[in-house]
């Protein structure tokens, strides 16, 4: 027993001198480091450098920050180093400390600069940037360009962002962007109290402090996707934020002072503006942006993507051309929806495998390239011509290695000549006049690239959209309609046929995932075709004896809205009378149960949509007949337009111009 109490004695003894050794050890080598300089106290030095950071700032610096960090450092100095709090209080002066308080970039009100950046960052949008140099104005009459939230609203890629990006750029303010799609919870907005482990700042303070000015550019994507939250509203939150009148003592929960906010220029975006929480919407300046027609695609292909991509891929413009014809096939065949993202990814695939062609037949671009390029200048516009394929040799007679496998369908053909091999790379079309080319090209040694469109297909794959329009003319029961959705517009079908016949067996049944406003507007076409049918072939017994099918291809795809209605009830009267509905005609507008026709949304895009499936003759609703009217003229040229009132001037329209004219 006695042992035993001995043993243990002896083993707390060692312990307690071992740890009394090890603390004794720290401390000496703490004393040494500090005597060497190696490290001050940990207290002090993060005091000092708080210290440091906020005087820089302080002539600028509001009092009452001044104030919660001064008690702030006290009460570091009193915490216990490896606390818990301590590392809180660090945490929280780290914060206040850094954001730039009082710190303003110079704001440049002038409007022609502004003008310059705009155009040199984006084609066209001319109204846009009307709007923005307007806002610009305003602002160096008043000194300063508070008070508004912008918000740009149009489909994806149609430059919402970039354009947000270069009006930081005009007005010389930093650029912060975040997205708010899904955002459910209040926190990233205010910030999470510091009493919660992990609390961090909301997105706003994180902003200042990666700007490092008061008054950046505040781009908030996707505001209309902002989500619904469980604890707190999340659209309120951030009506807080934005609100002019609000924002001058924002109050963010981690910071717990209030910042001032209002130097802050927020820009919004949006696809559509109708999920927009009301009291948000109040305060913003909407400029909606439609989307491009083929038109200007082709400029901002020219101009802009295709000179951004060629400096990224690192390829010369002479080495490279892509024909009209080839951008005009890129256009129409793979890239036609509203927005530009898809045409630049496209063209960056070009570029890319035109970078990897050149560099196989060991083009380098670092020294200087003297490679004179001398091409026939016959500008193809039929594409494909023999004298295209000429050009687009690629020889070098350096080179041996042929260049397969990357470009399947460009035939290699070995050619021996006196000590070297010329690898002749040829389009399909291109090969049975490669013997005449051959001499010509190895001379010459051209190291370009020519795309047309008979060889875009090698660059990009089989083109996605064959064509848009299913019916060349559309049958009995099918009529174009014009649909418009947050991707922009685009051209529907509506098919009719009949299921079965027979006494009182009047009755319909839809498909192709409508939407329940889309459903009820069908009840309500048959409803009204039937009168229209009384009232015109009033022995016509069709809809009173006849189950209909109505369908709105493509099937997989949702819709809802009211603006088909018009199109539905064509389609019916055309199914019952027996008569297709007049050629390369499209149409849109709600209708009321007595055949009244009631304005619709997205005019623009619609048209654009209608010009890109080459219609040549569109309804409208005569109320809006103003929003039509106020669009560009590249967008309007070529179209035939007729607003109407009732359904009956769109019945005129349809079937009766046919009848007569044939
Ligand atoms: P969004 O935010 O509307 O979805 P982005 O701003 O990201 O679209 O634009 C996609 C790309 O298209 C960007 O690279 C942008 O530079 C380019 N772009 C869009 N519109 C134009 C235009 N009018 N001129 C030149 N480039 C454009």
């Amino acid at each position: 027993k006695l042992q035993l109490q001995q043993a243990i004695a002896k083993a707390i003894e060692e312990k307690i001198s071992g740890d009394q050794r090890r603390y004794l050890l720290n401390e000496q080598l703490k004393a040494i480091k500090k005597e060497l300089g190696l490290e001050t106290d940990d207290k002090t030095a993060l005091s000092e450098k708080f210290r440091e950071r906020i005087e820089a700032k302080k002539d600028k610096c509001p009092p009452h920050v001044l104030q919660v960090i001064e008690e702030e450092l006290t009460k570091l100095q009193l915490l216990e180093a490896s606390s818990s709090e301590f590392n809180v209080t660090r945490n929280y002066l780290d914060w206040l400390t850094v954001l730039p308080w009082g710190n303003y970039s110079n704001e440049n009100f002038d409007v022609h600069h502004a003008q310059q950046i705009l155009d040199e960052d984006h084609y066209g949008l001319s109204d846009v940037k009307e709007r923005i140099l307007e806002f610009i104005a305003v602002g160096k009459l008043r000194g300063t360009s508070q008070g508004k939230i912008i918000c740009l609203s149009g489909p994806p890629g149609v430059g919402k962002t970039s354009i947000g990006r270069s009006i930081a750029r005009a007005l010389n303010r930093q650029f912060y962007r975040f997205s708010v799609g899904g955002l459910a919870d209040v926190a990233e907005i205010k910030g999470h109290r510091r009493t919660y482990v992990g609390a961090m700042p909301g997105k706003m303070v994180q902003c200042l402090k990666s700007v490092g000015t008061a008054n950046p550019l505040v781009l908030i994507d996707e505001i209309d996707k902002l989500g619904r939250g469980h604890s707190g509203d999340p659209a309120s939150a951030l009506l807080e934020l934005l609100d002019p009148e609000q924002n001058i003592n924002f109050l963010d929960h981690y910071l717990d002072v209030p910042i001032d906010l209002s130097k802050v220029l927020f820009v919004c975006t949006a696809n559509v503006i109708d999920t927009i929480p009301n009291p948000l919407l109040d305060r913003m300046e909407i400029i909606s942006i439609a989307g491009y027609i083929t038109d200007e695609k082709m400029h901002i292909a020219r101009d802009y993507l295709e000179k951004n991509t060629r400096e990224a891929c690192g390829i010369k413009p002479e080495q490279v051309e892509v024909t009209d014809a080839a951008l005009l096939a890129l256009i129409e065949n793979y890239c036609r929806e509203a927005g530009v993202r898809n045409l630049q990814k496209q063209i960056e695939k070009i570029y890319r495998k035109i970078a990897l062609q050149l560099v196989r037949q060991g083009v380098s671009n670092e020294p200087a390239l003297e490679a004179v390029i001398v091409t026939p200048s016959v500008e193809p516009t039929d594409g494909g011509s023999a004298t295209i394929v000429k050009d687009e040799k690629l020889n070098d007679p350096a080179v041996k290695d042929p260049e397969e496998a990357k470009e399947p369908s460009l035939k290699e053909t070995l050619v021996t000549e006196p000590a070297l091999s010329t690898d002749t790379l040829s389009t399909p079309e291109g090969n049975k006049d490669t013997d005449g080319v051959k001499e010509e090209a190895a001379d010459k040694a051209v190291k370009k690239v020519l795309i047309d469109s008979s060889n875009l297909d090698d660059f990009v794959g089989k083109p996605v959209f064959h064509a848009e329009r299913i019916y060349e003319q559309t049958p009995v029961g099918v009529v174009m309609g014009l649909a418009w959705t947050s991707m922009g517009g685009s051209t529907l079908y509506i098919e009719t046929t009949k299921v079965e016949e027979g006494e009182g067996k009047g009755a319909l049944v839809m498909t192709g995932q409508l939407g329940d406003v889309m459903k009820e507007s069908a009840q309500i076409a048959h409803t009204v075709s039937r009168a229209i049918l009384r009232d015109k072939e009033p022995d016509n017994k069709f809809f009173a004896d006849s189950k209909l099918h109505l369908h709105v291809p493509a099937g997989a795809t949702p819709k809802d809205g009211p603006s088909a209605g018009c199109t539905m009830i064509t389609s019916m009267l055309s199914l019952a009378m027996g008569k297709p509905a007049r050629k390369d005609l499209a149409m849109t507008g709600e209708v009321t149960l007595t055949g009244r026709i009631l304005p619709i949304g997205g005019v623009k895009e619609k048209a654009i949509a209608a010009r890109r499936s080459s219609i040549k003759t569109i309804i409208f609703p005569a109320a809006n007949k103003r929003d039509f009217d106020e669009l560009a003229d590249n967008v309007k040229e070529g179209l035939e337009v007729h607003f109407v009132d009732t359904y009956s001037e769109i019945y005129k329209l349809a079937f009766q111009n046919e009848t007569e004219t044939s």
